[in-house]
């Protein structure tokens, strides 16, 4: 198993639609490894494949206590709305309220490939529905106002002129220094 180096705003990878997976095989199971294993080295509370650069609909999140993996989720039911600060891997140091619906219900494959049922509020519920974002292509600033993701978005450019990989190298957790 290994760290998995991010990609960052930019590469167009986190923009793309990711392909559903289907049956679940040990790619996929292995894929669903390192993807922990990256988002517990990067002190995430959630990871999307496409953020690996792998455009295949897999996510990982550890929220408020629950660790699971979500292939080929989809919402069922939401209900409410909340605001609250996210922020994102693939985005490192810009953060925004962000409106979403409170309570969600999601429908998907776990890393066995059985398919499950999971209701989340909170911060797992607003986890989950950041990852499937992801998925979709959409990233946390396109919920802002268009004023203000032009502002953050400009912030971003002026911070990240000289990074023309679009790709982040995550020291893994056992190798760090606290
Ligand atoms: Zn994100």
């Amino acid at each position: 198993m290994s760290v998995l180096p991010l990609h960052l705003l930019g590469s167009p990878v986190l923009r793309q639609r990711s392909a559903e997976v289907g049956p679940v095989d040990d790619e996929v199971r292995r894929l669903v490894d390192e993807m922990f294993e990256t988002m517990d080295a990067a002190r995430g509370v959630g990871l999307a494949a496409n953020q690996v650069g792998i455009a295949r609909r897999v996510a990982v999140v550890d929220a408020d206590g629950d660790r699971f993996a979500m292939i080929d989720p989809v919402i069922v039911e939401t209900e409410g709305a909340g605001t609250a600060e996210e922020g994102c891997l693939s985005i490192p140091e810009i953060y925004a309220d962000v409106t979403r619906p409170e309570r969600v219900v999601i429908e998907a494959s776990d890393r066995e490939g059985n398919r499950y049922r999971r209701e989340a509020t909170g911060l797992k519920a607003r986890a989950i529905q950041h990852e499937i974002d992801h998925l979709d292509g959409i990233l946390f600033l396109d919920h802002l106002s268009l004023m203000r993701r032009q502002m953050l978005m400009s912030r971003w450019r002026r911070e990240h002129k000289d990074d023309t990989s679009h790709i982040k190298e995550v020291q893994p957790a056992a190798d760090r220094a606290e």
